[in-house]
Parts: C-alpha cells; structure tokens; sequence
C-alpha cells in the first residue's frame, strides 16, 4: 500500500459484506479512517472485529432517514467532517416481469434510490470542499436480464443521480463517479436462487456471461474504489467505471 488515502476520514454504507467489506480494508490499509454502516450488529461487529482500529461502526439503514443523521452525527462529532463517501449499500432480488409486485419495487427503490439520495444529501454539510463521492450501480442498468428489471431501473437511476449532481457539486470541487460491478463473488450473490443448487444454476450462467469467463472478486472492486477515492483520479468526475470482465461492452 502507498498511503493514498493517508488520514482521509471515509464513509462506506454497506460495509459489512462483500464489495463495502473489501473496501473497508483497502481504505484503511491506505491510511484513511473508516466509517461503515450494516443493518445488524452482529455482523457489524464481526466486521469490526476484521477490519481493526481505524474502522467504527454505526448501525443502520440507509432508506430510513433517521438512521442516516445518526450515522452523520457520529462522523461529525468524531471527525467533523468526510473527504470519501462511498454509497454502497443495496442489493435486489430475482424478479421476473409477470410476478413482480409492489412490494417488490418498493423495496428495491427505497434501499437503491431513495437510500442513496439521501446518503448523498444527509452527507453535504460534512463533505469537505475537493471530496471524492462514489455510487455503486451495477452492469444490470445497461445489461438486460429476464429478472432484473427494478434492480436494473434503480442502479440506471444512480448512473442519471452522478451526472446530475456533478452540476450541483461542481462549486465546490466536489467529484461524484459511480463504480459498475459485473457479477462479483459476494454474499448478495450468493443468495439469489431458493435453493443452494438454484443459486449455483445462477452463478455459473452468471460467470459464463462475463467475456472474462468468470466472477470477479470484492477486492477487485475495492482496488477501482481506491482509484475514484484518490487523488489518482483527479479529473475523472460524472463518470462511470466498469468492474466486470468486459460484460458492459458487449
Ligand atoms: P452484500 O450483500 O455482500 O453486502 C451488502 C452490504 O450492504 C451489507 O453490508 C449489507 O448489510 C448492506 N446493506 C444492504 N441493504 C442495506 C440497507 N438498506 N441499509 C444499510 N445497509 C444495507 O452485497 P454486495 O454484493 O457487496 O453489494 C454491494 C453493492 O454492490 C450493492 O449496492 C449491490 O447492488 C452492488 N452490486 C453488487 C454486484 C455483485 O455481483 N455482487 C454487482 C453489481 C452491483
């Protein structure tokens, strides 16, 4: 590591599992200190446990507003202010057309969309001039898929959110860039059939549709967080970087 993110005081949502654990570990081991968020707090504390001294963790959920001043209040009294917000928390399920309800769409936008709009906004006052901001959407808002479709509208909506609000944050040297995975090997992916055999069904169609030919990894993706976090990546703002084995370019 080479201390890119030396002192830089970080917020990771969903940073329990998977992609934001990875990073948790990246922004830390590079110096910076770390704030993640999970909804319980037994798996925030054995992510604590891993993750060591310069990562605290705040319990809550990011489309519950509330819980989003609380997470604030605790960055603000500890370090007053962010240099890295990385809204990463979300997730979808399999959903096909015919069966989707509004159960289903309710959920899937309050966590993705509303979830971010107001991690991003709840974060203004605190976010320091020259801030990096990091949305995660995902290769299912360009790629279709027979059952993604609401998880693949709400990840579109943050592609739309980034390029937007680089105007609103441009006074303020404030970067926003959103991070693209392909299908990464997480727990959120590990889930997604009714059954262990249906969930494997799924990761081996999944890989297979990679032109890479496999699933990538958290840290692969953490490493690109690093990258729009720091001052690597200067004058990349409003963009959108693809971690996928090429799945967005066919
Ligand atoms: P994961 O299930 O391993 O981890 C998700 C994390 O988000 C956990 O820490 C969980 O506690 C947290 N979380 C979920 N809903 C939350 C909520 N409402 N409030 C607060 N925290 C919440 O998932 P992952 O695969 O690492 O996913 C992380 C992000 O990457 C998500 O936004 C997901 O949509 C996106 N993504 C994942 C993949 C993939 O293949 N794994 C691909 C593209 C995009």
């Amino acid at each position: 590591m080479s201390n890119r993110l030396q002192d830089k005081v970080a917020v990771i949502t969903g940073g329990t599992s998977g992609i934001g654990l990875a990073t948790a570990k990246r922004f830390a081991a590079e110096g910076a200190h770390v704030f993640i968020t999970g909804r319980r707090q037994a798996e925030l504390d054995a992510a604590l446990k891993e993750l060591g001294p310069r990562v605290t963790g705040v319990r809550g959920d990011v489309s519950q507003p509330a819980d989003l001043d609380r997470l604030y209040e605790r960055v603000r009294r500890e370090h007053d202010h962010i240099d890295i917000l990385f809204a990463n928390a979300g997730g979808g399920e399999f959903a096909a057309l015919g069966s989707l309800s509004e159960a289903h769409i309710d959920k899937t936008f309050d966590i993705n969309v509303k979830g971010t709009v107001f991690t991003v906004q709840k974060a203004l006052p605190l976010l320091r001039d020259g801030a990096s901001i990091i949305l995660t959407g995902s290769t299912a808002a360009i790629v279709g898929s027979p059952a993604f479709s609401i998880y693949g509208a709400t990840k579109a909506a943050l592609r739309s959110f980034a390029r937007n609000w680089m105007l609103d944050l441009k006074d303020r040297h404030i970067r926003i860039n959103t991070l693209s995975p392909g299908p990464i090997r997480t727990p959120g992916l590990h889930g997604l059939g009714k059954t262990e055999e249906e969930s494997r069904a799924i990761l081996d169609s999944l890989a297979a549709s990679v032109p890479m030919g496999r699933l990538g990894e958290p840290d692969e993706v953490a490493k690109a967080a690093v990258f729009l976090a720091s001052e690597d990546s200067s004058f990349v703002n409003g963009s959108e970087l693809f971690v996928d084995g090429g799945m967005a370019q066919i």
